[in-house]
């Protein structure tokens, strides 16, 4: 299609008259048309360089960055005399891009039921216990932070028709953000077993770290996705890491595609929550709870402090650069707030 635009200009330039008008149109359209090759060149080289069992263009950490906003034109009369930086002209001021909490609703799932409690720790605690605990605090620390609809979602039905339930109860509020908190476990065939209190238990000390998941069936894969490097990133920067394991192939048919090799934020199509969710939703790992020194940590109140911390700054992130329409032009970046330390974010979904 490319090429053919480019023999259309090219015989409308044969064929002219001669006027300038037209040349200088038809050079403007062969130069736009080069700039989209190279674009896409680009991007054919990014998904080259994907593994070869990923069938998704992954978008790199920094290609969900919206382009460099420009400065705006200089006007020549106060070239010389520049105004303070400090007080820009009004017009230049962003009306948009302000994070209003008291209206963004999280939802913070509980992952797993008191019944029917998931994995079990190294020590032999259910993962519903941590899930409980996590879940708590990063919901008292969003409210803490004027997210006051934020909504903590437990359910006493077992799988499959309490995941359904759930996503159905954050499509009806309905939640602007829907996130599901889980601890992680390895696949059975991983597990060793020692003695712990005169107990046989299980554990795997290979794989500790966050991991994150998300579905290409959501109803918002874009804004999973962009939700997905906000918490990666404030979670890296706690100090923590996430486990890169479910890119091996031990991992049999658990193993999952890496979206996003910066934040950690994998492709997991079938989870029910993440699928039926019409809003941006996500599923975190907060970490592994058979590794037996993570499952200590995980336990502390430091590790529960630092999770928490960065799901506040990521649902601050991702509220802020939800707030601002794509049409919006703004021509300076507004400093963080202190205060609440909400900002206006540049970051929008690229697609
Ligand atoms: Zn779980």
């Amino acid at each position: 299609m490319q090429k053919g635009e480019r023999d259309q200009d090219r015989l409308r330039y044969d064929g002219s008259d001669g006027r300038r008008g037209s040349v200088v149109i038809l050079m403007i359209r062969f130069r736009h048309t080069m700039l989209v090759l190279s674009g896409c060149s680009l991007a054919l080289l990014a998904t080259g360089r994907q593994p070869a069992w990923s069938q998704q263009q992954r978008p790199a950490y920094g290609a969900i960055r919206a382009a460099p906003v420009p400065l705006p034109p200089q006007n020549p009369a106060t070239a010389a005399n520049p105004a303070p930086v400090a007080k820009p002209a009004p017009a230049a001021k962003p009306a948009v891009g302000i994070c209003h909490p008291e209206t963004f609703r999280v939802v913070v799932d509980v992952g797993h039921t008191a019944a029917v409690p998931g994995a079990m720790s190294a020590r032999g605690a259910t993962e519903y216990s941590f899930n409980l605990a996590l879940a708590q605090e990063a919901k008292q620390a969003l409210v803490d932070a004027a997210f006051a609809k934020t909504e903590l979602l437990i359910t006493d039905k077992p799988p499959p028709q309490g995941l359904m339930v759930r996503a159905a109860e954050a499509n009806r509020l309905p939640a602007d953000l829907f996130l599901s908190i889980h601890h992680d476990s390895v696949p059975d065939d991983l597990l060793k077993t020692w003695q712990y209190e005169g107990q046989d238990q299980h554990y795997n000390d290979d794989y500790p770290g966050y991991a994150l998941f998300i579905s290409n069936d959501n109803g918002d894969r874009l804004g999973s996705l962009l939700f997905g490097g906000f918490l990666g990133k404030e979670l890296q920067a706690r100090g923590l890491q996430y486990t890169p394991h479910y890119t091996l192939a031990l991992m049999g048919h658990r193993r999952r595609q890496l979206l996003d090799p910066v934040a950690g934020v994998y492709r997991y199509d079938a989870l029910i929550v993440l699928r039926m969710t019409r809003m941006p939703a996500l599923l975190l790992e907060a970490g592994s709870i058979v590794n037996r020194q993570e499952e200590l940590d995980l336990g502390a109140p430091d590790r529960r402090g630092r999770t928490s911390a960065a799901i506040v700054a990521a649902v601050q992130d991702f509220c802020a650069a939800r707030a601002r329409p794509v049409a919006a032009k703004p021509t300076a970046q507004p400093a963080a707030s202190k205060s609440t330390g909400l900002r206006a974010s540049t970051i929008t979904p690229a697609r």
